[in-house]
């Protein structure tokens, strides 16, 4: 593969057929990472087209499926073998500190093995008619072409949801990551051929959203889309999938409520306060961006936040004192610094945080880690996702009190609850309206169980059995005999 030849269409590393290029700059310098292909449409078709004569001629989608399980486990295989070099693509991309892509490398290879697993498993079922004389089964058959989109914030790890799971159902598919990350894209497509994946079964198209992922939701030879990223984004696309009727999925934001309550274990939750707001700079879907704290505590829990906030230490990706790393682009934090002015215009008062880094964290894109309190529900700050290190706090009295502004939002992805007392715990993670509700803990998360919200944070699921069904058509074979 030549530099700027990077698509992946058909079985080649072709480049684009304008010539077209993007360079990939680190976030947490600035530093030239590499230059790759950018798609034209006419790229996208080719790989739309790629993927449709790979399905047809059956060369994946025939395949039994617990051969293409023992695929998947070759695949994670093959990532515990590549991994330094994986996570140093990803790190080099995000800017996010080696370590948090290591970790980011062991749960894809993690999902492979989980999907590896389930594929020959998911068999479909015996229905019983009622009668001797007909027999009749739910047989589990692939999507067909499948366009999967992905964001910039865990780029393999969430095209890993997609890729696993879709090639363990059969399907063929089209990999468009984000225009920002596209490296451990490449290395997972020359991994998957050198396993020995057949040709067209995976493709991967590079560049804008608009031009390199749009076809993947409106071409009608894509039987599925599905995407992760903005809400915006994905209600664009899915009107535009709706003109063919394509199955979509989608995962989207998230606004999610981080609940304390009077008897949390203080420390514990600090700990996690803090990580649940400014891992990876608050560029996760699920951060715990809306700290709900009961009254009682309220103050002694913002100050010591606040005191343990302002001690985070800002660095680059190799530093290893460094506890947080940059924001993606010069554009993301111009969006995150006019989100903070904006709330405290509305009437938050900035407790800690709200600049840029300085000295040599001016070269790339920092930005302290941010409390707002004194907000009040209707604020932006407070309904809109930020996507940045920003956290706000509200105060409650009661339990109801608590669901409510937990529930107060147009996102459902994800939500915690800090008690000790065990059956409050199940009170309110059962009335919470989120996909994951996480009790005296925040952030894990299990391949075998689902990741989606509800809401406005999406449709469908990823991971777990519901993860693999997404990419499976059902039909029912009825037998007169
Ligand atoms: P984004 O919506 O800007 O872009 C996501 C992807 O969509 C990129 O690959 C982009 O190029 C592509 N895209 C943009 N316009 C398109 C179009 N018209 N047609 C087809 N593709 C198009 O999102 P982002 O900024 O990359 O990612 C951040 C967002 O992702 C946040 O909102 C975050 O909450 C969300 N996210 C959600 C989850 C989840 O599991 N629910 C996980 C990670 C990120």
């Amino acid at each position: 593969m030549s530099t700027t030849s990077t698509l992946f269409i058909d079985g080649e590393w072709v480049a684009s057929a304008d010539g077209g290029t993007r360079d990939i700059h680190c976030p947490a310098d600035g530093e030239l990472v590499g230059t790759v292909s950018e798609a034209t449409t006419a790229d996208v078709e080719a790989a739309i087209a790629a993927a449709r004569a790979a399905f047809d001629r059956g060369d994946w989608s025939a395949v039994p499926a617990p051969e293409r399980g023992d695929f998947l486990l070759r695949v994670a295989a093959g990532l515990r073998d590549r991994k330094d070099q994986f996570a140093r693509a990803e790190t080099l991309d995000t800017g996010k500190r080696i370590i948090e892509s290591e970790i980011d490398i062991d749960d894809i290879t993690a999902c492979f093995a989980y999907f590896g697993k389930l594929a020959g498993q998911d068999a479909g079922r015996i229905v019983d008619a009622g009668t001797s004389d007909v027999v009749s089964r739910i047989q589990y058959e692939p999507v067909g072409v499948c366009g999967l989109i992905s964001p910039w914030n865990y780029p393999l790890l969430q095209a890993a949801w997609k890729i696993a799971p879709a090639l363990a159902a059969g399907n063929s598919i089209i990999l468009k990551p984000s225009e920002l990350t596209p490296h451990t894209a490449i290395l997972m497509m020359q991994l998957l051929h050198d396993l020995g994946l057949p040709r067209g079964v995976a493709n991967l198209v590079l560049g804008a959203g608009a031009v390199a992922g749009a076809p993947l939701s409106s071409h009608p030879d894509v039987d599925m889309v599905s995407f992760t990223g903005g809400l915006e984004t994905g209600k664009v696309i899915a009107a535009s999938a709706a003109a063919t009727v394509k199955k979509v999925a989608l995962e989207l934001g998230g606004k999610n409520p981080n609940v304390i309550f009077a008897d949390a274990d203080f420390d514990a939750a600090i700990d996690n306060a803090l990580n649940a707001a400014f891992v990876h700079s608050g560029q996760v879907c699920s951060a715990g961006a809306r700290l709900v704290v009961e009254a009682s505590i309220a103050e002694k829990f913002v100050d010591e936040l606040v005191r343990r906030a302002q001690l985070i230490r800002l660095g680059g990706p190799f530093d290893p004192d460094a506890e947080t790393g940059p924001l993606i682009s010069a554009a993301h934090r111009d969006k995150v610094t006019a989100y903070v002015a904006k709330g405290i215009a509305e009437g938050a008062r900035l407790r800690c945080g709200g600049t840029w880094g300085e000295g040599d964290l001016a070269k790339g894109f920092y930005f302290t880690p941010t409390v707002l309190d004194e907000v009040q529900r209707g604020m932006s700050v407070v309904i809109d996702e930020a996507f940045g290190p920003v956290v706000t706090v509200e105060t409650f009295e009661t339990e109801d009190e608590a669901v409510l502004i937990a529930n107060d939002t147009v996102y459902g992805l994800a939500g915690a609850v800090w008690t000790q007392d065990a059956g409050r715990a199940q009170r309110i993670a059962n009335r919470l309206r989120h996909g994951t509700i996480w009790i005296n803990d925040y952030h894990p998360y299990l391949p075998q169980a689902e990741w989606g919200g509800f809401g406005q944070s999406g449709v469908g699921r990823e991971l777990g059995p519901m993860g693999l069904a997404e990419y499976h058509e059902a039909k029912h074979v009825y037998q007169n005999i």
